[in-house]
């Protein structure tokens, strides 16, 4: 069934302003180093005593790469000296000792996720390590709701390793292809090909994995929509369960390594527009629900079944199904949420081995969200996941007068309500099969820190 995906490139064109991607609220922007290891025991401490303690949900960041993309924008390090990442490795296990020794043990990991970086930069026998030392330290759910991923780059993996992850328990995959044109990989540093690519989803699935991802990226030196459309072609021969369509924000002031992409080279800002309309378009008639955002998925996924059913969530992963989760972020530079507070640890692995060596946890900053934040940050979630709000939920929950607490960011939106992107009425704030691509610009004018941000380029462009 095809999506009514309806895209307006005059509109693309006049929303295109940097905004948050409101992966959380308050952003990482707002986070300070106040919020230290102290507070975060508290907060541990305090969520372990809810008479009904959330179930854990537990990210690994890997930050070794062996070679670099050069739109790349991560936290990584490029090495070939695995010793690096065995050093690591002793500090995520310490890191782990650290962190179990906070969280009452009838608090089952129902989610794992490990991100990079690679995460298949360590060997097998170091990822059995890894997952044999959570599991040493935390109960390792068994049940179906359990949902352990793995970025994967298909590069290092055969179908020995494929096979491998499923025999440590991973469940889920996401890929990163990018582009399968080959003038497009030698610019961006990525050579990887279609059959390596689909031999490592079918393999994938034959070993049970499901809500297989892969991630693609418009924008890129010597895309044309001729050369992007072939990769698509490959794409659908593959038929991932999900997508994720992303902007190359190219930045060189902000990134360094950005800078081996020459300016020239970059598809101009209207043949941008064409690239995403056109790509856009073809995930829709072939099936592909989107789901916001970046997002696409197959109506089957229980991405897709969430968007449908309103239990649509948005976390440090992007859009997820599973709300009432505690997540720590284990590894430099991972984010972590227990109850109204998020933590960031130290981004450097030389920072982060030393807090960890010395015993402490590695926090570097983090937020506790207030009442207006928790307010702001659940009408910014209705409107990222279910695409509106309904005043008066909002008004039980919080005890304000929705039209006067929020009457500021309503005037803020009149210029979207006279372009069809979001109706108001008396109970509600909806958007429209028009507005769908622009939920980050209808949540904006909720977001009580983005006034004193504004004209930095904190944020990437919203297209
Ligand atoms: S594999 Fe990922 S993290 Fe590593 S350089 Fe490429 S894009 Fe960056």
């Amino acid at each position: 069934m095809a999506d009514n995906l309806v895209l307006d490139r005059g509109l693309l064109r006049q929303y295109d302003v940097t905004g948050p991607r409101y992966t959380s609220y308050p952003t990482a922007a707002q986070f300070t180093e106040v919020f230290d290891a102290q507070r975060y025991r508290q907060r541990v401490a305090w969520s372990n005593e809810d008479p009904m303690p959330r179930p854990l949900s537990l990210y690994v960041h890997v930050p070794f790469c062996r070679t670099v993309c050069f739109y790349c924008a991560c936290n990584k390090v490029i090495t070939a000296n695995y010793r690096r990442a065995e050093r690591y490795l002793d500090r995520l296990i310490q890191e782990l000792d650290l962190q179990a020794a906070l969280f009452d043990d009838d608090r089952p990991v129902e989610q794992l996720h490990l991100g990079g970086g690679t995460p298949t930069y360590f060997t097998d026998e170091d990822l059995a390590r890894l997952i044999q030392a959570i599991g040493d330290r935390f109960p390792l759910s068994q049940g179906p709701e359990r949902e352990f991923s793995i970025e994967v780059d298909p590069r290092t993996v055969n179908r020995e390793r494929i096979e491998g992850l499923a025999a440590l328990g991973f469940n889920r995959l996401s890929l990163g292809v990018q582009d399968f044109d080959p003038d497009v990989q030698k610019a961006i540093n990525r050579i990887q090909s279609v059959e390596d690519t689909a031999a490592v989803v079918d393999e994938a699935r034959r070993q049970g994995f499901h809500s297989i991802n892969l991630d693609l990226m418009y924008g890129l030196p010597y895309q044309t929509p001729e050369r992007l459309a072939r990769t698509l072609d490959a794409v659908m021969d593959i038929r991932p369960d999900r997508i994720a369509l992303y902007n190359y924000a190219h930045m060189p002031q902000m990134f360094r390594i950005q800078r081996q992409i020459n300016d020239e080279s970059l598809p101009p800002a209207e043949t941008k527009l064409t690239l995403l309309i056109e790509a856009m378009q073809r995930l829709s008639a072939d099936g592909y629900q989107y789901i916001g955002m970046d997002h696409f998925a197959l109506p089957d996924d229980e991405l897709a079944r969430a968007a449908n059913n309103g239990t649509l969530h948005r976390n440090f992963q992007g859009y997820a199904t599973r709300p009432d989760l505690d997540l720590i972020g284990l590894g430099a530079s991972s984010i972590g949420q227990i109850g109204d507070a998020y933590c960031q640890n130290k981004r450097d692995p030389e920072g982060h081995a030393e807090a960890v060596a010395a015993g402490r946890l590695p926090i570097w900053r983090g937020v506790e969200l207030s009442a207006d934040d928790r307010l702001r940050r659940d009408v910014i979630q209705a409107v990222m996941c279910q695409g509106g709000v309904d005043f008066s939920a909002v008004e039980e929950r919080h005890g304000i007068m929705f039209r006067q607490y929020f009457a500021p960011a309503l005037d803020e939106l009149s210029p979207l309500v006279d372009d069809g992107l979001v109706e108001i009425g008396r109970e509600s704030l909806r958007v429209t099969e028009r507005g769908r691509f622009f939920l980050r610009n209808v949540a904006m004018p909720f977001d009580a820190y983005l006034a004193e941000t504004r004209g930095e380029r904190r944020f990437s462009r919203v297209i």
